[in-house]
């Protein structure tokens, strides 16, 4: 029915997928890692899984195994072991601390309030203000201003030079590392060359990009796949309790989120198992076929 894409797959590929436990898959999150997976397969790439449990005020206990057996059952089987943020952290604090001996980082004080009161940025406050920061809050002097990318979907993004040049958080002032921050040492340790996610992580991508550069590392290329929203401006999350795809039939969800990525499938796939729509996906999918708008309504 379509031919079978023939662009030179990209060598050495590595993708990932990295939802956080904080509720159950539901079609959104399907969707990225729906995406990620056939991209990576039909670049004979990795995909890798990471559980981005680092914000344990939002983790759901049992989520992240509720996540993994979802992914199994729609065929998404995942190369290497899966990783834990939470276990990672003494690799974050060498991290900051590698920051802290170029003496890049500073202590903030400042708070919410403060900043929204300010109109939503921070200005540098506290930047001459040699707080400690054993305890608190943690900045990163901006030196790798990013304001432009290219995304592989979505074309050129520009970003806002006063947000690009922001002195973001590493460290929040409850003490967890800031996902920021993690994100981006996850994907330079996982040696991960091309994220495909969706649509709203297109705004942080800039920081993660100078982040990248920060650490003298390769920076990844990028794919944010549409966003499905259940009205404009909405996306569908754990948040807004987005239906669990758990329950689902789940030859006809997996359908669902082929059309979404710009492949319809013939509807005698529906009398496969997931394992053999996957596998057709994987013949048929390309990047091109994705929809390039930031979301789409469900
Ligand atoms: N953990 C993030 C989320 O579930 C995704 C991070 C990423 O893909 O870079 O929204
Ligand atoms: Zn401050």
């Amino acid at each position: 029915m379509y031919p079978t894409a023939v662009s030179a797959p990209m060598r050495n590929y590595r993708g990932r997928f990295a939802p956080s436990p904080s509720g159950p898959l539901h079609f959104g999150s399907l969707v990225a890692a729906v995406g990620s997976f056939l991209d990576a397969k039909i670049n004979q790439g990795k995909w890798l899984v990471r559980i981005e449990d680092i914000d344990t005020t939002r983790i759901v206990k049992g989520a992240d195994s509720d996540i993994l057996h979802t992914l199994e059952r729609f065929a998404l089987h995942w190369d290497e072991e899966v990783v834990y943020q939470t276990q990672r952290l003494n690799l974050y604090q060498s991290y900051v601390d590698s920051l802290l001996s170029k003496q890049l980082v500073y202590g903030c004080r400042c708070t919410r309030k403060q900043i929204k009161a300010a109109g939503g940025l921070y200005l540098g406050h506290c930047k001459h203000l040699n707080h400690n920061i054993e305890h608190g809050a943690i900045r990163l002097m901006q030196c790798h201003a990013t304001n432009q990318f290219t995304d592989l979907i979505q074309g050129q993004i520009n970003i806002d030079d006063a947000l690009a040049k922001e002195d973001y958080l590493i460290k929040r002032s409850d003490g967890l590392f800031a996902y920021q921050l993690v994100v981006v040492i996850d994907d330079i340790e996982q040696q991960i060359n091309r994220v495909v996610r969706g649509a709203d992580l297109i705004n942080p991508t800039a920081r993660q990009i100078s982040l990248f550069k920060q650490f003298d590392n390769a920076v990844p290329q990028y794919a944010h796949l549409p966003l499905a929203v259940a009205e404009p401006g909405f996306k569908l999350s754990k948040q807004n309790h987005a239906q669990s795809i758990a329950n689902q039939h789940p030859q006809q969800t997996l359908m669902q989120a082929l059309a979404f990525l710009g492949l319809p499938t013939p509807p005698q796939l529906l009398d496969l198992t997931t394992e053999q729509m996957i596998g057709w996906a994987t013949e048929h999918f390309s990047l091109s076929r994705v929809p390039k708008v930031a979301e789409i309504q469900i």
